[in-house]
């Protein structure tokens, strides 16, 4: 298994591109182990027969095949634009409405936010990904504000805006994601991905909204706005509060300036790790294949960088959603993953500065430097809650993690972990060796040239219970 096993997991957004079962099926068999639903775009309709194609597409393939929700947040957006188009001159004066719906050609433009309330004159406010730069300079009406234009360009309809100096109070989760959270919790979805996150308080908040709709999905927050990055400490306050993060670098460039994002990067990847948290690497990763079926230098690069600091997963956005190449981008990115882990380690970091070990932290030290030392096959990890399994994934083996769990959810959860398979079984003691038996003789387990058996080491907890890890086993399959 050792040579074509990725380490690093893909996240792949489900779009236009790869809408039936078929290609959500050729995007796993391609190497996609998480699937994006961007809840920006599409209605609930849409929504139902994607989330049913990857569910039916993953249980045929035998595969746990994550899926993450992520909400808009207050990305606010421009209205209608007249023919769907308008150019605009440095110094024109543009008049941004909530309060109206049409737009008639002229320099009065609908948007889908009261922006009157918020903004201060003399802020910044770009359009169109950072293509229109302005400054606010009027607050005309209780629904209207002026804006002196920086450069020359056009908009188009529905284009998105970033406020970087704008307070919007903390309520950065808006009705319409209220709405979402709700639809989600009753879908089940893996994980749930937070925009414009500025504290650990918004991961706090939409905790509490996700409980209340009796949902566990696991917490991502999108890093992308200035506060949240504004010092290292409040971005391991956020690090701490969520399940994991994702380096949203499209708006995070926008709002903090593009210089920023590969140090921020860097950073959260190594926080992450730290405090076994799951960490995404997303956006323009690959954009050039969304009409080129072959990735420039850099993206390579960019791609094999997130690897060697020992991001969880990389993701791909526009490429497999609206691309000509969705499942040509997947197997590009693949064999950049492959080949990079197979020829250069994961930078280390230091595990020791947490402070706030568990058990199961510890115990996935000792099984780590135990399994490379006795050169072992395969980390084979009997988890309840999955926490034993992050913890050892923390530590970025090269061996792969073979993980049992009797809950469908931890292992679609898992699915985005660095190097983990999930398998969901029923509960048994031995069930770590009853897989590792199983996944022998179906091929998926290999022995290796000049060995006789699998060498594997089981750890495990005498009861199905979170927290409940205290065994290892070293075992000859
Ligand atoms: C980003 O900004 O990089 C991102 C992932 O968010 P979105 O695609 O929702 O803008």
């Amino acid at each position: 298994m050792s040579k074509l096993f990725k380490r690093t997991k893909i996240l792949a957004t489900i779009g236009p591109a790869v809408f039936s079962e078929q290609k959500i099926e050729e995007l796993i068999m391609a190497g996609v182990n998480g699937c994006r639903l961007n809840f920006s775009h599409g209605d609930y309709t849409e929504r139902d027969q994607q989330i049913t194609w990857i569910r039916q597409a993953a249980a045929k393939k035998g595969r746990s095949v994550a899926i993450l929700q992520d909400l808009q947040g207050p990305k606010i957006r421009l209205g209608d634009i007249k023919n769907n188009h308008l150019d605009v001159h440095a110094g024109d004066e543009l008049i941004l409405d909530n309060a109206i719906k049409e737009h008639d050609g002229g320099n009065v433009l609908p948007v889908q936010y009261n922006l009157a309330k918020k903004v201060k004159v003399g802020e910044p406010l770009s359009m169109f990904d950072g293509k229109i730069k302005s400054t606010v300079s009027e607050i005309v009406s209780n629904t209207a504000i002026k804006i002196k234009v920086e450069n020359d360009g056009f908009v188009m309809s529905h284009k998105g805006l970033n406020l970087p100096d704008t307070d919007f109070g903390g309520d950065i989760i808006t009705e319409k994601d209220m709405a979402d959270i709700e639809f989600g919790a009753s879908r089940d979805f893996d994980y749930v991905a937070l925009s414009f996150v500025q504290s650990a308080k918004d991961i706090e908040k939409l905790r509490q909204i996700l409980l209340s709709h009796g949902s566990t999905a696991h917490i991502i927050a999108k890093i992308e706005t200035k506060k949240a990055i504004e010092s290292d400490e409040a971005m391991e306050a956020i690090v701490k509060a969520t399940d994991g993060i994702m380096v949203a670098r499209g708006d995070m460039a926008v709002e903090a300036g593009a210089e920023v994002v590969p140090i921020v990067q860097r950073k959260l990847i190594a926080m992450c790790r730290e405090h076994g948290k799951l960490c995404i690497v997303a956006t323009q990763m690959m954009s050039s294949m969304v009409d080129n079926p072959e990735p420039t230098r850099a993206e390579v690069s960019d791609v094999a960088n997130a690897v060697i600091q020992g991001a969880d997963a990389v993701m791909l956005s526009d490429e497999t959603a609206n691309g000509k190449y969705p499942v040509e981008t997947v197997k590009a990115m693949k064999k950049v993953i492959l080949y990079t882990q197979n020829n250069s380690h994961v930078s280390p970091i230091n595990h020791d500065v947490t402070g706030d070990y568990k058990n199961y932290d510890a115990i996935a030290g000792g099984v780590v430097s135990l399994a490379e030392k006795i050169d072992a096959d395969v980390i084979l990890c009997q988890t309840a809650s999955g926490a034993t399994a992050s913890a050892i994934a923390a530590q970025r083996p090269k061996l792969p993690i073979v993980t049992v769990t009797s809950n469908p959810r931890v292992a679609g959860q898992l699915a985005l972990t660095y190097a983990n398979s999930a398998f969901v079984r029923p509960y048994s003691e031995n069930y770590g060796l009853e897989l590792a038996q199983e996944l022998k003789e179906n091929g998926y387990l290999q022995i290796r040239e000049g060995k006789k058996d699998i060498l594997a080491v089981i750890i495990s907890g005498h009861k199905d219970m979170a927290g409940g890890t205290d065994t290892i086993h070293i075992v000859r399959v």
